[in-house]
Parts: C-alpha cells; structure tokens; sequence
C-alpha cells in the first residue's frame, strides 16, 4: 500500500535527457510526476556530452537520419518536436550557443546549462525528483503501476521507462528499460555498442603504428557511407567518420576506406605525367599527412619513381587507395559507445505517444527505444522528441 505522498500521476524512470523533458512537459500539463533515477545527479550523459558543450540538437533533422528496424516510426515524434522548438526552449533560458559544422549546434558554454534549464522545467512543474535510489519491483495491477524505490512504493496509472541503453556503464547506463519491457511482454531488438571505435587484429598493425593521425576519408560499411574525419588511435580507427559507420557495422563485415575523397578519376597517372620523378609516398603526401602517405605507400608496395611505374600498376594503387577495405576485429564496445542500437521494438509502441500497445499507460522514450541518430546531435533531439510525445500524451489523459 502507498502512502498518500508516493500517489502520482506519472512515474518516469531515468533522470537523463528524455526523463526529464517527459516528466517537465507531463508536469507542466497539470499531471503529478515523480522522476527517478539511480544516480545522484540528474543527466549524467548530458554533462559529458559534445566534449562537455552538449551537442544538443541537429538542423538536419531527418528520419533518414536515425536507424531503427521501423525507420517510419521517428516521423511522428521528431516532426511534432523539432529542432527549432528545443533551440526555442535554449534561447529562453538565454543559452549562448553556436553551429559547428553539419548542423551541429552545441553551447557556447557548457552542458550543465542544458541539465540546469531542463531541471529548472521541471521544478516549474512540480515535479518530484527521487536521486540515488535502486528501482526495485515493478508491479502492474488495478490499472497502476507501483513502483518500489528504496523503502518506498510509489503508484501511478502511467509508467515510463526512460533509463536509455547500456552505452557507458560507468557513469550508471544499464539495460534495465530492456528488462522491464520483456518482463511486460514487449520485444526487443538485439542491442549492439554503436558511434564507437574500431578496434583492429594483427594484419592491420600498419594502422596502429599511425597512432594520433588524422585525415579526411569516405568511409563505408554495407550502403552507409560517411564523408568525414578518420582518426588512427593505438586500438584501432575513431574519429566520426568511423563512429559514423560502426552504428551500421556487423561482426565480420568489412569497412572501406576511401583515402582520397577528393581526387579526380585517373589522378595517379595524372600524376605520372606532371610530375614524373614524384613516388607514390611523395604524391600521396600532396594530400595525406606523411606518416599515413608512408605507411600507405609501403602497404600498396610501389616502389620507386612514378615514371616507372606501368599505368596497370597505378590504377591498381588508386583503385586500392579509394577502397581501401579491412574487417575490424571488433569495436570498444559499450565501454566507449556514445550510443546503443537496437532496442525495445517500436512494433509494440505507439508512434504518436511512446505508448506500449498491448500495455496501456507503459510509455518508452529516447534510447531505449530501437530508435538511434547518426553522431552529431540527433540522438538528443530523439530524447527530446520522444519525451515531449510522451510527456504531452500523459498530460492529456490527464490527473
Ligand atoms: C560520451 C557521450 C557523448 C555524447 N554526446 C552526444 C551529443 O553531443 N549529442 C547527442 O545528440 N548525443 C550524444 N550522446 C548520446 C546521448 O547522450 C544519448 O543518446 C541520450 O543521453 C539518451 O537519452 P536518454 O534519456 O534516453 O538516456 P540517458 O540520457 O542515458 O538517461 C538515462 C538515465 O537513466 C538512468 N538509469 C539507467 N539505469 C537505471 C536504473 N537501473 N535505475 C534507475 N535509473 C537508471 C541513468 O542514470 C540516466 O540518468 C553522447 C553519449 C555519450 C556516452
């Protein structure tokens, strides 16, 4: 039995990104809402966020821009709540901030401004924020859900799970959303780290020895192809061209890497002819940084003066050089992920309220849901989207 105090309308489990704009938007809709989390701060992902600058949203905000087994779903959401109306939120609060690059907008200061304006939405509201306290059983009956949190149980005809994916389980991320829906009977996509670095196996130790470089590249896993930075680190390959891709990545498959986006069809023997006494290292230099345009030329094995060289032999070079394909031997894994793919199914959710069908007042939001953004803003628009759906659904049904 509840005492009267731990009677809500609303009990929103996970005080990150999506939790907190839900349970802001329900609270302010006239609806009781207590707000739960494990850890003792509110948004713990927010505030490492974007390099701590918080990478809050996307101006090209597009479904194609998620993955998800349903890639219809995000529509809804992300068209009722989008980019402008979150930096609308950001400009009320007189957050300064600015466009990187790609859309990409971060503060100018620093992420905690982000977690202080959503926890500000949420005091507004009235919301009640439970901190540092484990989630224990979770019962449905009579039409509610109660809730034991340390000593208490807290009860309300609405339950939703915003406790996001298993991505960083050192600041507190877990897979209990998932465990809660399968015990409710929904489904759940195989979860996998995603925006996370390669890691490579002994036949690409040429890639190791380039530690800290960094250049321009496609690269290319399956049908995605990103056009952006690729960085050598001492485990592997990161930087957001390859976080871009391992998001689309399966155990085995190959990436390519295209190390010269830029170049015209035919630039080596191009090359040949303008300047003949150049090798293959010093005209991969012209565009390359030179430890890579050394590590690559040696790999590809032309030696000696392009003018030497038959135009078979070139062609063969370039063609390798914009295909340059290798199979991973893995990725960090949840340890370095930003994000997780996969997830609850959105086959059992509503699209248009977060609502899980075949459990009324069960709402599922931000990542936790089989919903997961490209790097660069989108998976926090999709928190905010998802929970102002959820949130605003909540309060239309009212205390
Ligand atoms: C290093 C890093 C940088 C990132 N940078 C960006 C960026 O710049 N832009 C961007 O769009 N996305 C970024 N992301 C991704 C983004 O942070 C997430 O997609 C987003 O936070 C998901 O929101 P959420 O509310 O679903 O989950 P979260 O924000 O992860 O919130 C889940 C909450 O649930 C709580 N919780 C978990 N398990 C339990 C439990 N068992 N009991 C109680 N509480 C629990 C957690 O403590 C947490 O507070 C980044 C991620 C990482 C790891």
């Amino acid at each position: 039995m509840s005492a009267p105090s731990d009677i809500y309308d609303a009990i929103v489990l996970g005080a990150g990104a999506a939790g907190m704009m839900c349970a802001a938007v329900a609270g302010q809709g006239g609806v009781r809402v207590a707000l739960i989390d494990h850890g003792d701060t509110p948004g713990r992902k927010i505030l490492i966020s974007g390099g701590g600058r918080c990478n809050f949203t996307n101006l090209g905000t597009a479904p194609d821009r998620f993955i998800s087994s349903n890639p219809h779903f995000a529509k809804s959401a992300l068209g009722r709540y989008t980019p402008q109306d979150f930096l609308a939120l950001v400009e009320r609060y007189g957050i300064a901030w600015h466009e990187k690059t790609l859309g990409q907008l971060f503060c100018d200061g620093s992420a905690k401004q982000i977690v202080a304006m959503l926890a500000s939405e949420c005091e507004e509201a009235n919301v009640t924020l439970v901190l540092g306290q484990s989630i224990g059983a979770i019962e449905h009956r009579d039409g509610r859900f109660h809730v034991a949190v340390g000593a208490r149980t807290l009860s309300a005809p609405a339950l939703v799970l915003a406790t996001g994916g298993p991505s960083i389980p050192k600041i507190g991320a877990s897979g209990f959303a998932y465990d809660v829906a399968r015990r409710f009977g929904l489904a759940v996509v195989e979860p996998r780290p995603a925006l996370v670095p390669f890691t490579l196996g002994p036949d690409e130790a040429l890639f190791r020895s380039l530690s800290g470089v960094a250049t321009e590249v496609t690269a290319r896993a399956g049908k995605a192809a990103f056009r952006e930075a690729a960085l050598f680190t001492h485990r592997g390959l990161s930087g957001p061209a390859m976080l871009q891709v391992s998001s689309y990545w399966r155990h085995r498959d190959p990436i390519s890497v295209d190390f010269a986006p830029d170049a015209e069809d035919g630039w080596l023997l191009a090359a040949k002819r303008t300047r003949p006494r150049a090798t293959l290292r010093s005209a991969l230099g012209a565009t390359l940084p030179d430890r890579l345009a050394e590590a690559l030329a040696e790999r590809i094995g032309v030696a000696g003066i392009l003018a030497d060289q038959s135009d078979k032999v070139l062609k063969a070079a370039q063609e390798r050089l914009a295909r340059w394909s290798f199979v991973p031997s893995g990725t960090e894994g949840y340890a370095k992920a930003e994000v997780t793919v996969g997830g609850i199914a959105t086959a059992g959710l509503s699209s248009r309220t977060m609502e899980a069908a075949r459990v009324p007042g069960l709402y599922v939001i931000g990542e936790a849901v089989d919903v997961t953004g490209w790097l660069g803003g989108y998976n926090f628009q999709w928190a905010w989207a998802s929970g102002w759906a959820a949130g605003g659904a909540i309060a239309a049904r009212g205390a």
